[in-house]
């Protein structure tokens, strides 16, 4: 109830009425204790850190309830397609790597793997730098763009593919608060740049093929 009115006393909102003099968040702590890890750079304990994947103490969980919603939703979509719908699901019942999806026959005619490896290399440098991807990418930056499992390695929740219209839907789930009335918007557009490398390089390796 507390978590859906958006009232769960974390760390950040106790300091504000000063009820606790740190921020860092307490289930991070406690996970870091646990494997004897640093206690260094502690994440702020937030509403929103608390439910994502970026939190230690939740990432299990959150990564759980994704997956077991997505599959539903996945399995829904599939029996709701009308008899005459050309669309498969490429992924039905498990995340794939790009790597893994293009062994498939079918995929492969789209576009070689060398040549969306190519241009994935071009269109990667125009692309920002992941929170997450930014220690390695300063470590070395140009062994981090030379990567291919930059591009190959990131597992999509899904793929649906239209070969009478000559589509291809990279199929992004993300769980959100609807508190705020933009959520919607907010989300495709974390999504569409999550995909931006994927997408921006199929269109450039395949373009008489529309991906969305
Ligand atoms: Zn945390």
């Amino acid at each position: 109830m507390m978590a859906i009115a958006g009232i769960f006393p974390v760390a950040k909102w106790l300091a504000k009425i000063k009820q606790r003099s740190d921020v860092g968040c307490t289930l991070c702590q406690r996970a870091r204790e646990q494997r004897g890890a640093t206690m260094e750079n502690l994440p702020k304990e937030t509403y929103g850190h608390m439910n994502s994947a970026f939190c230690d103490g939740i990432a299990t969980t959150v990564t759980a309830a994704h997956h077991f919603i997505w599959r539903h939703l996945y399995a829904s979509m599939q029996a709701a397609k009308t008899p005459a719908s050309k669309l498969r699901f490429v992924t039905p019942d498990k995340e794939s790597s790009m790597s893994t999806l293009w062994q498939e026959k079918e995929i492969k005619q789209i576009c070689s793997r060398k040549s969306l490896t190519g241009k994935a290399a071009e269109i990667d440098k125009t692309i920002s730098v992941e929170k997450h991807e930014r220690e390695r990418h300063d470590f070395d930056p140009t062994m981090f763009y030379a990567s291919e499992n930059r591009f190959w390695n990131p597992r999509l929740d899904g793929m649906a593919i239209n070969k009478n219209h000559r589509t291809i839907y990279i199929l992004e789930f993300k769980r959100s608060s609807d508190r705020n009335e933009d959520f919607l918007g907010v989300k495709e557009d974390e999504a569409n740049e999550q995909r931006r490398s994927i997408i921006d390089s199929l269109k450039a390796a395949a373009p008489e093929w529309t991906f969305e």
